[in-house]
């Protein structure tokens, strides 16, 4: 999949998007839709995507680019408080050689404590349960 490949409407986000798809939202206005990574690299672990169908930061409208960092900002705020982190780290892949796996932009929200003690990227799907538990404290923070 090459920055230039064309959108593809059947992603899994884009079916997420259409409710086709089942997610654990967290937050969802407008332009953006929050929900929780099903395969955590760390416990808190949520994504923001744009509703517009882009692939990757470089075709994503100014607007939509606006409305997913300002999610992102609020997302990450209730997430750091939900998780009582010290830390998070925000992450955002463009291209299959720099590791994107599902071509819709998302940003990555990773609460973050001592060490680099992470998961690899998408390999474990979590407990459905306790995502929900999770996603519940991240949406009484917000
Ligand atoms: P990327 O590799 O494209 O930066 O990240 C894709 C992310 O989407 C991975 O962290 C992966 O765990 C997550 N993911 C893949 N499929 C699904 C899905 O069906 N539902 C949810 N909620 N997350 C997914």
């Amino acid at each position: 999949m090459h920055l230039t490949t064309p959108y593809d409407d059947n992603n899994i986000f884009a079916k997420i998007l259409r409710d086709e798809a089942p997610a654990i939202r967290v937050y969802e206005d407008e332009m953006t839709l929050a929900f929780m990574d099903i395969m955590p690299q760390l416990p808190g672990h949520v994504l923001v995507i744009p509703k517009s169908p882009a692939a990757n930061l470089l075709t994503l409208p100014p607007e939509y680019t606006q409305a997913m960092m300002l999610t992102t900002q609020k997302v990450a705020r209730a997430v750091q408080k939900a998780m009582d982190a010290p830390g998070f780290m925000i992450a955002q892949l463009n291209g299959a050689e720099a590791g994107q796996t599902v071509f819709h932009i998302h940003m990555h929200i990773l609460p973050r404590r001592d060490g680099l003690e992470f998961k690899l990227h998408a390999r474990v799907l979590a407990d459905m349960d306790e995502l929900q538990t999770i996603a519940a404290r991240i949406r009484a923070a917000l």
